[in-house]
């Protein structure tokens, strides 16, 4: 299974989150990440349910290990339908 989010998929998140990171809320630049909820080398999937959209700052913290993400918005997503 590939690592990395495809364009489709980022742009699905940046919706999803409202073009807003997250975990701080601050606004997605152009330079933004999509971070795997459960990770990859735990067997998490490349696809939108299990991603966050989170800015540089929070997306380095959480993989220092004490940030909590938010997850309560996760469930449902895949039913969202985006052209
Ligand atoms: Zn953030
Ligand atoms: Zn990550």
């Amino acid at each position: 299974m590939k690592r990395l989010f495809d364009k489709s998929q980022k742009r699905h998140l940046y919706i999803a989150a409202d073009g807003k990171c997250e975990q701080c809320s601050a606004p997605l630049e152009d330079e933004w990440d999509a971070h795997h909820v459960v990770r990859y080398a735990d067997d998490g999937i490349t696809e939108v349910t299990n991603a966050l959209a989170l800015c540089k700052a929070c997306h380095r913290k959480i993989h220092r290990g004490k940030n909590n993400v938010k997850t309560k918005r996760l469930a449902g997503r895949c039913n969202q339908q985006i052209s």
